[in-house]
């Protein structure tokens, strides 16, 4: 049900019920503009009755440098932030495919201008059902989008930053309208950065090729897990470098991927069909391994994977 919501979330510190967690509408106006995020999937295992959370200590790490760069004052402990998510976790009985979504923001901002720095910041941690779509056949076409990436020199694209957003908002708009599932967005150097949401690899020549982290991504986790698994577990070579539109086009395989992403195929790029038009080896095996490991039936699981079991009540 699309209005079914988790019993608690926690803001400000403490788990707070669903219905109690509210701001005054004064407060929007600014608070959100310098808001930083972080998105989070827990996995669920029926045979262990276990959530398994991907990288947690890695993506609250990420939601601290995000709050660094954007000068919002972080009042807890990593280690009080992931017992709060398991609490939280615990307490929403999530026995299913969880998207967990800490955000952080400046606080009483109302009636206040955008000044040059928050004093304080609020912490809110979410939860909500989302369910994994690895293996399941989807793909999706993208175009290279008329906007181009924000750049370090404009805006911080290495982080969550909030007002980022708008920028592949745009690109995601106008793909959609064109008919296309997924933009592409090259930087000011013409070179490929990322989809909107997600990062961009591909397949060509039996390599692994993706942009660097200095052509405009997001740090993304996954892309890092992923360069680790072609590596190490699938003997892929991997270049991280300056990518090409017209490389794309000629690319065997491209795929996607992020937390919301997962591992998403892109099977046409601007019309140019790429491969066989279908999703290819390389992605597929990329897909079966990061698969296992999510859902803790890998021996990658337990260095990547943060355990929170949820038997199911007991009904006399
Ligand atoms: C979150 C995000 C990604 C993917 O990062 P992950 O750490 O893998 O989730 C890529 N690009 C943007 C713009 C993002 O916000």
């Amino acid at each position: 049900m699309a209005d079914q919501h988790p019993k608690y979330l926690w803001w400000r510190g403490e788990q707070v019920r669903w219905e109690d967690a509210t701001v005054h509408v004064t407060d929007l106006a600014w608070s959100t503009v310098g808001a930083v995020f972080e998105g989070i999937r827990g996995y669920w295992n029926e045979d262990q009755e276990t959530l398994f959370i991907f990288r947690l200590p890695e993506h609250l790490a990420r939601l601290a440098d995000s709050m660094k760069v954007v000068r919002l004052p972080l009042a807890y402990s990593l280690d009080e932030l992931q017992s709060a998510i398991i609490d939280l976790i615990t307490a929403n009985e999530s026995r299913e495919d969880t998207y967990i979504r800490p955000l952080a923001y400046s606080s009483r901002s109302s009636g206040k201008r955008l000044s040059a720095a928050a004093a304080e910041a609020d912490l809110l941690i979410n939860t909500n059902v989302m369910p994994t779509h690895l293996l399941t056949g989807y793909t999706q076409k993208a175009r290279i989008s008329s906007w181009t990436r924000i750049s370090d020199t404009v805006m911080p694209p290495r982080i969550k930053n909030i007002s980022n957003y708008r920028n592949g908002q745009l690109a995601t708009m106008e793909a959609v309208q064109d008919g296309y599932d997924v933009a592409f967005l090259l930087n000011p150097q013409g070179k490929v950065a990322e989809a909107s949401g997600a990062c961009v690899a591909m397949i060509r020549r039996g390599k692994l090729i993706t942009p660097d982290v200095t052509s405009g991504i997001l740090e993304s986790i996954t892309r890092d897990a992923l360069l680790t698994i072609a590596r190490e577990d699938l003997g892929i070579e991997v270049e991280e470098r300056p990518v090409d539109r017209t490389e794309m086009y000629l690319a065997d395989e491209v795929f996607t991927c992020g937390t919301a992403a997962e591992i998403t195929p892109v099977v046409e790029v601007d019309r140019y069909q790429i491969g066989d038009g279908e999703t290819g080896p390389v992605t597929k095996a990329l897909e079966q391994k990061f698969q296992a490991i999510l859902h803790g039936t890998d021996p990658r699981s337990e260095a990547w994977c943060t355990l929170v079991p949820l038997r199911a009540a007991v009904h006399a």
